[in-house]
Parts: structure tokens; sequence; C-alpha cells
């Protein structure tokens, strides 16, 4: 069976298909990098899974807390029951080194996908964070400043706000509590220069509401393909 078949046979389990990776496992995996994500699932799958009789099986994999504990239940491969039940891999008998590589892929691909399926819908609700504040260093002023062929003593003073904590400086809102420089059709007016805490969202940059302020995050395989507005 090839991992898209494999993906579509779990597609078609109500159970499996509600695991998606959180914000902060996003935020982990940018952090770390799918390196340490493999080396990370390679150990969980040895330790946890490969033994013929493991610990607490059945329990041993938690639903959440770790980007791949999250990849073995949508994959089915988070105890040995499941593992018998849906990829015929009886228990009772230690899982070789060759079958845990394939196992260790096969929870890779399911984390790289999930993680390349976010798409941006484009609705500019991450530039309309209610009290949502834009830090900006001074590397970012005088990158901005110069897009937009201003001085930075002009940018400062045109266009920052004292931050609310008084330490450093924020882009200004309107009103509605919107970025200024975000367009009516949502697309960011100084995209090739925005600050890293746009840039990253919500793949790095991200916070416990992410998931609700961001359509995408709350449902990405749904989510129709896109390009985010901050790359336009
Ligand atoms: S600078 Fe651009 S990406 Fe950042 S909040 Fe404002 S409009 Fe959105
Ligand atoms: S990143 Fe999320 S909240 Fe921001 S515009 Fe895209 S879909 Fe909307």
């Amino acid at each position: 069976m090839t991992p898209d078949e494999a993906f579509a046979k779990l597609a078609r389990s109500k159970f499996r298909s509600r695991f998606h990776l959180s914000p902060e496992d996003r935020r982990y995996i940018a952090e770390k990098g799918m390196e340490t994500i493999r080396s990370h699932a390679a150990d969980f799958v040895r330790d946890r899974l490969a033994p013929a009789n493991p610990p607490n099986d059945g329990r041993q994999t938690p639903m959440r807390g770790h980007p791949v504990f999250v990849a073995q239940h949508a994959t089915a491969t988070c105890c040995r029951g499941c593992l018998e039940t849906w990829w015929k891999f009886p228990k009772g008998i230690p899982i070789p080194p060759e079958r845990q590589a394939r196992l260790v892929d096969f929870l890779m691909a399911w984390i790289k996908r999930e993680y390349a399926s976010f798409r941006c819908q484009r609705c500019g609700a991450c530039c309309r964070i209610p009290n949502g504040i834009v830090r900006v260093s001074d590397a970012e002023i005088a990158r901005i400043a110069a897009f937009l062929d201003m001085t930075e003593a002009e940018f400062i003073d045109r266009e920052t706000l004292l931050a609310p904590d008084r330490r450093g400086l924020v882009l200004r809102s309107r009103p509605d509590g919107a970025c200024v420089w975000l367009t009516d059709d949502n697309l960011c007016r100084i995209h090739p220069v925005k600050p890293d805490k746009c840039r990253t969202f919500p793949h790095k940059w991200t916070n416990p509401d992410s998931h609700e302020i961001c359509p995408a995050m709350r449902d990405p395989w749904r989510a129709p393909p896109n390009v985010c507005h901050t790359q336009n």
C-alpha cells in the first residue's frame, strides 16, 4: 500500500481524520525542524511500539503534546492494537528495524503533508485581532522605512506607537483594531518588508487563540488552495 492509499483509507475514518496539528505543534515543528521531529518519531516507535509487549500498550501515546503523537493517532500507529487492526502487524512480536523505519517514514509523510496543508484564505483576520499588536524592531523599522522611502525618524513618528508595556514600538492600528497596512481586499501594503511576527504567522509566531482566529488553522484540510495575503 502506498502512503497515498493509506491516507485515503484513514480519511474514511471519522475518528482518525479528526486529528490535525495544533498551532502549538506547528510552532514546535518550525522551531525544531523536520529532522529533529523525525528523530523523535524514531525514538517513540523504537521505545513505545517496537517491543513485543510494550509497557502500557493501548495507552502509551498521549493524545497531544507532540506532533508525532498526533500523527500516530491520525495514522493508527499509536499502539500495537491499532497496528494490528489497521496495518495487520501482529501483536506479541517485536517490530524489526526496517519495519520501524517504514513506520517513521509514514509518520513523517503525514506530518509533512499536514504541515504543508495550511492554505491561507486571505481573510485578513490575523491583521484584525482585537487589541493585537505588532512590535517592530529597529531592523524592521529600518527596512520598512526604506521600502516606503521615508527616514526612520519619519516612520517612527508617523506610523508607530509606544507598546502598551512601554517596551518598544508597535505598528499603528485603525480604530476598528485592524492594522493600518491592511488593504480593503486583505492584502498587506508592506508585504515585502513586513515584520517577522507577520511573516511567521501561523507557523512560528502564534498564540493560544490562533486556531480560533485563523480559519485555515481551524480546518486546514478543507481550506481551498490559496496564497497567503501576506504573499501578495
Ligand atoms: S503589517 Fe501587514 S501582515 Fe502585518 S498585521 Fe499589518 S497588514 Fe497584516
Ligand atoms: S493566515 Fe489565517 S487569519 Fe491570516 S489571512 Fe490567512 S487564513 Fe486569514
